[in-house]
């Protein structure tokens, strides 16, 4: 039997366990194996980030199929289903809130105990399929991970017992803090007339939420507003859902506006580093750009991350309003003051986490505590 399986599938999960699964390469009192769901895949959002990062390859890479979510998520409960039926673990441990976190049903289907980084963000926002798929997880859960003090009230209040969030920091203060000092390569891997674009004045843009580019009208908002920025040039690094959409609308940017295939890691933050600020979709890009003391121009209508705001390091834009004032939002996000201070975290997440794991793995106690607290008495169910 191993001690640990950790499961990711997607780019941003790479980037943030990058220095989780380098603190596990890296120790000797416990073993684990490392596997990768499958649901990216391709070179520019799966292997660029493994290389710059220096992240240890998979022990175990499963294909799934891709048709849509449901594909997805039930092959990637299969896989991993026949997966522990071959290989035992103590626990298996999941990131964030993507259709791959849905496989945490295999283990919980196998009784083997869960553990959730990245747990009891909440946005409040049930039309999300990530509120939903993360509050499930949760709930799954016999080890949660939250980043903030703020995260784990929120899993107390769902009853989830207090015994089993451990508060560690966010891990992606931890990825800018070992990387920074590479950022500056990435301009070697740009195209010239990007790096051109990005010695004058620009914006960052990414955009890849389904809530915002399947709803007609939200990505018009967003296209609107990116169309109303006519002072300075814009890099947008388009995903390929992103760009299908595109081409399939009606929708014509201006031509200020960069469209780039998405980029690797030291890219991207080269020029996050550089803009004037950033207009997202991403949970991640926000939390960047807040540590990296960017402003940005958060484009959703709800967030599990208010602390952007909290700092003042965020303007937020509403796509699914129909009275928004582009103009504004640019007047604002342009008088933003840098110099706020970083609400995520010191940078020893990973370590926190990691330590943790050990221990847990060391003394087989992930079933020590009670997953649930629940306020009414429940005794009786255990009495004839
Ligand atoms: N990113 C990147 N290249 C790009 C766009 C983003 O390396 O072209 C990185 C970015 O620095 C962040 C992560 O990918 O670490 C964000 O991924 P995404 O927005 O897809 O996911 P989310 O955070 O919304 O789940």
């Amino acid at each position: 039997m191993k001690d640990l399986a950790i499961v990711l599938g997607i780019r941003p999960d790479v980037i943030r366990a990058s220095k989780i699964l380098k603190l596990l390469e890296n120790q000797n009192e416990i073993n684990f194996d490392f596997i990768w769901s499958g649901q990216h895949y391709s070179e520019n959002m799966k292997d660029v980030f493994f290389n710059q990062l220096n992240v240890p390859k998979p022990d175990f890479e499963f294909n799934v199929d891709k048709s849509n979510d449901s594909t997805i998520v039930s092959s990637t409960i299969q896989n991993l289903f026949s997966h522990f039926e071959t290989y035992k673990y103590k626990a298996v441990v999941f990131l964030g809130d993507t259709n791959t976190v849905m496989g945490s049903i295999a283990a919980a289907q196998h009784n083997i105990p869960v553990v959730h980084i990245e747990g009891c963000m909440r946005s409040y926002d049930w039309r999300m399929p990530e509120e939903k798929y993360r509050t499930v997880i949760d709930h799954l859960s016999d080890r949660i991970y939250a980043y903030l003090d703020d995260y784990k009230k929120q899993g107390l209040k769902e009853g989830i017992s207090e015994d089993i969030i451990k508060v560690t920091g966010n891990p992606i203060v931890d990825i800018i803090n070992e990387n920074k000092q590479f950022f500056e390569s990435g301009a070697s891997y740009l195209d010239n007339e990007v790096i051109n674009l990005s010695k004058d004045k620009f914006a960052l843009v990414t955009c890849h939420r389904r809530e915002n580019i399947l709803n007609e009208e939200s990505f018009k908002e967003i296209t609107s507003l990116l169309n109303s920025i006519d002072d300075i040039n814009v890099i947008f690094p388009i995903g390929y859902k992103t760009q299908e959409i595109l081409k399939n609308s009606n929708i014509v940017l201006n031509n200020n506006i960069k469209l780039i295939d998405p980029i690797g890691y030291l890219e991207f933050m080269y020029l996050l580093k550089k803009a004037d600020y950033v207009a997202t979709d991403s949970g991640t890009v926000v939390e960047e750009a807040c540590i990296l003391n960017v402003p940005s121009i958060q484009m959703r209508y709800s967030t599990e991350r208010p602390e952007v705001y909290d700092v003042k390091a965020s303007v937020k834009f509403d796509p699914t309003a129909d009275d928004n004032n582009y103009g504004q939002v640019i007047d604002k996000v342009n008088i933003l003051k840098r110099g706020w201070k970083n609400p995520f975290g010191d940078g020893n997440s990973s370590q926190v986490i990691v330590n943790d794991l050990i221990e847990l793995s060391k003394s087989d106690n992930f079933r020590k505590h009670k997953p649930l607290d629940y306020s009414f008495d429940t005794s009786r169910s255990f009495k004839e």
